[in-house]
């Protein structure tokens, strides 16, 4: 009988406890001798060496402990937004999540952000309050966050005793198996548990005894269907409540379930081996993996050979001989494999949920001119890692280019790079990434024919296309006057000319129709209308003429009534769009709309005026037009479309080194 397999994400905002957490259930496993020290580096997961300096996990680590006849694969994930796409993929495998929350800082905004994307993905969850022993936990405070603030239907496991002092532990109320005592503290519990299960409220209404065992299987069924969270507290550094956390998980979440019986696997996260190489961190969806299966790469349709399966054991990488269905594990020797793929059939695989996009572009540069090469081949391998780079090699100009979610972000890669290919970089500031749309409709078109030969002729109506569509094609020219096969080439040419506009940002809610054109039976080739197509398009955006879009984030601010006067003020600077505030117990809530621009850095300002006490969340809603002087514009990279002869010769002779290498 093969043991049940929980994967558990434990997720919170950085600093919470999440590493120390894992180390402790290293240890209660008995995997490890002592829990290692975060503040000493000496622990399990965070090992890179700029974890171990910062004491920020930047990576998601997997690490399977046997607990209770259960295998457990536990994945710490990292904290911070600026590595919500590693948060974003570790959350497609989880059958579970910790919320990590700690009992002073409660519901962060970065906790808010994880909250709405667990919902929103169904993963159950429980919810842990760390650091009750420091000064200023407050464990109710925490539990009224998420039942008003958040609106979630909790039930409290635990209450602390000697909140705020260095002898704090955690009291269990309840433990399920046992009769629950109706105690005070647990009255909101059972209220929340009554709100949804009809028997459960007829019994408590009629007063008659709600036995442990009944209440323990109506908390399980609706903890799995993520309507109803428990809650536990503890002490994480001294170990206070973690056990009873652990029995939580086994009690409460859900174990994996078993999927189709094809190969169905997710590939979560890339990492970068010395001694393997590539390796793929996978979830099985379905079928099962052994040493030297060949795989089909769903995502990029192609197959590759599994050189070994692979699984992580406190840390260090030990080959397994099969993986299960269910199973979380790693496999080394897929050559061009990227972090999000798929293998083998889609299955029961749920899509991404975007927590953040990337706003930030950059350009970086190695100190030492002569690493130009060096540096490009590194960021491929990284952007594999990390697809959310979106690295831009941009050759005739020898730039090298970026997209980043924060600073953080841009430190970490920077000593990434230093320490795995010994390069030392340095980034330029970076710029917020805009977009334009076209503001009118408009006709653009080229006429490709000399020098001969060659021959694509075609003509494009643009129009603005609504916010958010993104861009449109279609073609109301026949097959008689531009054939298929060209029309094709045009089809395919089209989103990859719309990368960069004519104030130099990608184009986007466009609808674009081909509307006349002609190829020649004699003189068109393949790859003529690819080369004329961003001539005519760019042509079409000359005579709409382009708006700017800038990302906006929404907001809420949270802030004693005092602080109304500064906080508006400062927001009406950042061009920021609000309703009137609402007022409740001295306190005053603001919602509303930011650029991203203006806001990027007013986390630290606001704490400050604040002194600490306030709450600012802001999370990206839309890109939004807003003037040229508002938001940036910037020359073309590369050979501009616009500029004809210049355009053709480069056209052509990079189709011509395309064909040497075919
Ligand atoms: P992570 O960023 O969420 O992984 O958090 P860490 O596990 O790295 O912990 C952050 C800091 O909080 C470290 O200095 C820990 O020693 C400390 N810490 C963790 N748990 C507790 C706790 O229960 N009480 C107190 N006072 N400190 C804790
Ligand atoms: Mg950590």
């Amino acid at each position: 009988m093969p043991k049940p397999i929980r994967n558990i994400g434990i997720l919170a905002h950085v600093d919470a406890g999440k590493t120390t957490i894992t180390e402790q259930f290293l240890y209660l496993a008995g995997i490890i001798k002592a829990p290692g020290n975060v503040n000493h580096g000496t622990t399990v997961t965070d090992s890179l060496d700029v974890e171990r300096e910062r004491g920020v996990s930047v990576r998601a680590v997997s690490t399977s402990i046997e607990w209770k006849g259960s295998q457990i694969n536990l994945i710490d994930t990292p904290g911070h937004m600026d590595f919500s796409s590693e948060v974003e993929r570790s959350l497609r495998v989880l059958d579970g999540a910790i919320l990590v929350v700690s009992a002073v800082e409660a519901v962060q905004a970065h906790t808010f952000t994880l909250w709405e994307a667990l919902k929103e993905m169904k993963i159950p969850t429980l919810v842990f309050v760390n650091k009750i022993d420091r000064d200023g936990a407050d464990f109710e405070n925490v539990l009224n966050e998420f039942s008003e603030e958040l609106g979630v239907k909790i039930f409290p496991l635990d209450s602390p005793c000697d909140e705020g002092s260095s002898k704090a532990s955690s009291i269990q109320l309840w433990d399920g198996v046992n009769n629950a005592p109706l105690n005070k503290s647990m009255e909101l519990a059972i209220e929340n548990l009554a709100g949804l299960d009809e028997e459960v409220l007829e019994k408590y209404l009629d007063d008659i005894d709600l036995t442990g065992v009944f209440l323990f299987s109506k908390l399980k069924l609706y903890t799995s269907q993520c309507l109803i969270h428990p809650v536990l507290c503890g002490v994480a550094k001294n170990g206070v409540g973690v056990q009873a956390l652990l029995d939580a998980v086994i009690g409460y979440l859900p174990e994996a379930k078993i999927g189709i019986e094809e190969l169905s696997a997710l590939v979560y996260k890339i990492e970068y081996n010395a001694s393997h190489g590539r390796l793929a961190h996978i979830r099985l969806f379905g079928g099962e993996l052994k040493n030297r299966d060949v795989v089909k790469n769903y995502s990029q349709q192609t197959e590759g050979k599994v050189a070994r399966v692979l699984k992580y054991n406190a840390g260090k990488l030990k080959s397994v001989d099969v993986l299960v269905c269910g199973d979380t594990g790693v496999l080394a020797g897929l050559q061009d494999v990227r972090a999000g793929d798929i293998l083998g059939q889609p299955g029961d695989i749920q899509d991404v949920t975007i927590l953040q996009i990337p706003f930030l572009t950059t350009r970086i540069k190695p100190l030492a001119d002569e690493q130009y090469i060096a540096l490009a081949e590194a960021l491929m391998q990284l952007n594999l890692e990390d697809p959310n780079l979106d690295f831009n090699w941009y050759k005739t100009e020898k730039e090298l280019h970026l997209k980043l979610m924060g600073k953080i972000q841009m430190e970490v890669l920077q000593s990434t790079i230093k320490s795995r290919f010994d390069i030392e970089v340095v980034f330029e500031k970076p710029m917020v990434i805009y977009k334009e749309s076209p503001k009118t409709a408009a006709l653009g078109s080229a006429s490709y024919t000399m020098p001969k030969p060659c021959w694509a002729v075609l003509q494009f109506k643009i129009e603005p296309g609504n916010p958010g569509s993104g861009i449109t094609y279609s073609s109301v020219v026949s097959v008689d006057k531009i054939h298929q096969k060209y029309q094709n080439e045009i089809e395919q040419a089209v989103p990859k000319a719309l990368q960069q506009g004519i104030k130099g940002w990608e184009v986007t809610d466009i609808k674009v129709t081909l509307v006349d054109g002609e190829d020649h039976v004699v003189h068109s080739r393949p790859g003529d209308f690819i080369l004329a197509t961003p001539m005519a398009l760019m042509d079409a955006l000359t005579n709409s003429g382009t708006n700017l879009l800038e990302p906006m984030m929404h907001f809420e601010v949270k802030a004693g009534e005092e602080h109304l006067g500064s906080i508006s003020s400062d927001l009406h600077m950042m061009r920021a769009v609000f309703a009137n505030p609402e007022f409740q117990d001295g306190k005053f809530t603001l919602n509303g709309k930011v650029p991203a621009s203006t806001s990027m850095d007013y986390s630290l300002r606001f704490n400050s005026v604040t002194g600490g006490k306030g709450k600012l969340r802001l999370s990206f809603v839309a890109y939004q037009s807003c003037t040229d002087e508002q938001g940036q514009t910037r020359p073309y990279r590369g050979v501009s479309p616009l500029d004809r002869s210049q355009w053709i010769l480069h056209a052509r002779g990079a189709f011509k080194a395309d064909e040497r290498k075919m």
